[in-house]
């Protein structure tokens, strides 16, 4: 059986590698010179930058891709762990390092905050309430909606599950959950910001995504030595390993369907026949762009549905070296709830919350002596035609003069060269509809079971798996959207089905 794997992101790559152990004949088309798609890598300077993802989380998913393909992580990538978690400002300057032990963290933030330690244990334990809830229910299984709820969970589980559901969060919001646990707004707003790792609003996303500090504290934060674009090309050589053809400079231009069932793909005005077809492109570009000629009701679902945010990303070579900074930084604004009304009506916060990632505060050699390489981000609204250079212009500033007052300095002073990423920047290197980072945003109770199936109902042998399907984006989820989508290919080619 022939499989087209569309896009060599962390999800297509990771599909890929799965279906051609499988014994599957599997190509990949990548549109670019190299694979990665948002984990990319940047060398300005003598600096060398992640220009996308920079924090590994749930390490296991990894691991897992590699045992299952009968090898050993360890032996082509080295992970980790990061004993502090991040170094987080206040705008009354209060500093807070966070760290995994949920006690020892608690002791932290009860020093910086009038919350107390007791408070942070408990919710780290709600956190991995929802975690394991989550887990049972739609992480690591496929979805195909609300019918599909609970399908595949043995009755005992299944009975035991429905009594958790009102645990889960639906009904109310992550910010909702965070105000009924703590009284400090500082408190509050460090662990609303966990929403922005799906692109969501804390006011409008379910208490569901509370799920993130566990999986952040708890099942392990990492960095990847030499930079997250060794992740990209250790699992783009376990996929070659296993007989994957990977065809770079090649954009698909359209999936090929007759008779609602998938028989190839065009790419550079060539068909090229398949049986099969995984879109490991973002959700809306596939509906909008590759299916243009062929509608779909869900499709036309999906792609109704608000986007996550995009960011504004500077990459600058800094003079001078910064030990008060730790490896990931985050100076939060003065009124957060601002913040995320302002990206909802398409604007740049006037006031950002600003991440600051100096990976050389563990990798040296990422800058030269006397240097440092800073990506700096914020969050922005997706690419609504808004004017990029003046909206970039007018950020800018508000970022130095932020990080500026926080660590009395002028870091303008010390830019040596500067690099860019845009929204419109993302849409066109990754094909991330308007350089939404994460597809659809988590907004509203039912977010989590509306999210684009990886097999698709209206077509035989179209699957889905990447950062904008389910189970969800970032990295780790990427790929077990990518094992998800496999699996699926695999239980249909058994069963006959494509
Ligand atoms: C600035 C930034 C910061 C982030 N921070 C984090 C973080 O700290 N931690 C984390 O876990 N995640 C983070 N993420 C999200 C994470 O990068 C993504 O969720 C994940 O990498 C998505 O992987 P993917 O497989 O969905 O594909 P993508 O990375 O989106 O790749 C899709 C690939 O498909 C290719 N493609 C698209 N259309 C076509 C076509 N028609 N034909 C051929 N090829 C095509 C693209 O070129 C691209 O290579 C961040 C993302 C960004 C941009």
């Amino acid at each position: 059986m022939r499989v087209a794997v569309i896009g060599g992101g962390l999800g297509g790559l990771a599909a890929a590698a799965r279906l051609a152990r499988a014994g599957l004949e599997v190509t990949v088309f990548e549109q670019n010179p190299a694979v990665g798609g948002k984990a990319a890598e940047l060398r300005i300077a003598g600096c060398r930058f992640d220009t996308g993802p920079s924090l590994l989380t749930m390490p296991q998913v990894v691991d897992d891709l590699f045992t299952d393909l009968g090898e050993r992580r360890e032996a082509h990538l080295r992970l980790r762990p990061l004993d502090v978690l991040c170094r987080y400002q206040f705008a009354d300057g209060a500093v807070l390092r966070s760290c995994p032990d949920a006690g020892a963290f608690g002791d932290r933030l009860a020093a910086a905050t009038t919350d107390t330690a007791e408070a942070v244990v408990r919710y780290m334990a709600r956190s991995e309430t929802l975690y394991r809830l989550a887990a049972d229910f739609f992480l690591y299984r496929p979805i195909a909606g609300w019918a599909s709820f609970g399908s595949g969970i043995s009755p005992a589980k299944g009975l035991w599950a429905l009594r958790q559901l009102p645990r889960l969060g639906f009904g109310q919001t992550m910010h909702g959950l965070h105000r009924r646990h703590f009284r400090d707004p500082r408190t509050i707003q460090l662990f609303d910001r966990y929403a922005t790792y799906t692109g969501s609003d804390p006011h409008r996303c379910p208490a569901t995504l509370a799920l993130i500090p566990h999986v952040e504290h708890r099942l392990g934060a990492c960095l990847v030595e030499g930079g997250i674009y060794r992740l990209v090309e250790a699992v783009r050589d376990l996929a070659l390993r296993q007989g994957v053809r990977l065809q770079t400079k090649t954009r698909v231009e359209r999936i090929v369907t007759r008779n609602g069932r998938v028989r190839g793909v065009t790419a550079m005005g060539e068909t090229f026949d398949f049986d099969a077809a995984v879109s490991a492109t973002d959700m809306n570009t596939t509906y909008r762009k590759l299916l243009a000629d062929c509608p779909s009701g869900l499709g036309a679902r999906q792609m109704r549905r608000p986007l996550s945010s995009s960011a504004l990303v500077f990459y600058w070579a800094m003079r001078g070296e910064y030990p008060q900074l730790d490896i990931h930084n985050i100076f939060f604004s003065g009124d957060y709830r601002r913040e995320f009304e302002e990206l909802r009506q398409g604007a740049c916060p006037v006031d950002p919350t600003v991440y600051v990632y100096r990976s050389c505060g563990y990798v040296r050699s990422d800058a030269p002596v006397g240097h440092e390489n800073w990506h700096v981000m914020v969050n922005a609204p997706p690419d609504t035609g808004q004017d990029w250079r003046a909206e970039v212009e007018r950020t800018r500033g508000r970022i130095l003069s932020r990080l500026g007052s926080a660590l009395d300095m002028d870091p303008a002073l010390a830019i040596v060269e500067e690099g860019l990423l845009t929204p419109p920047q993302i849409e066109t290197r990754t094909g991330s509809h308007r350089g939404s980072l994460y597809g659809p945003a988590s907004h509203g109770a039912t977010a989590t079971f509306l999210r684009q199936p990886n097999r698709s109902r209206d077509i035989a042998g179209l699957y889905f798996c990447g950062g904008s399907v389910h189970p969800g984006g970032g990295m780790p989820l990427a790929m077990l959207s990518g094992a998800l989508a496999a699996r699926q290919v695999l239980e249909d080619a058994a069963g006959g089905r494509p």
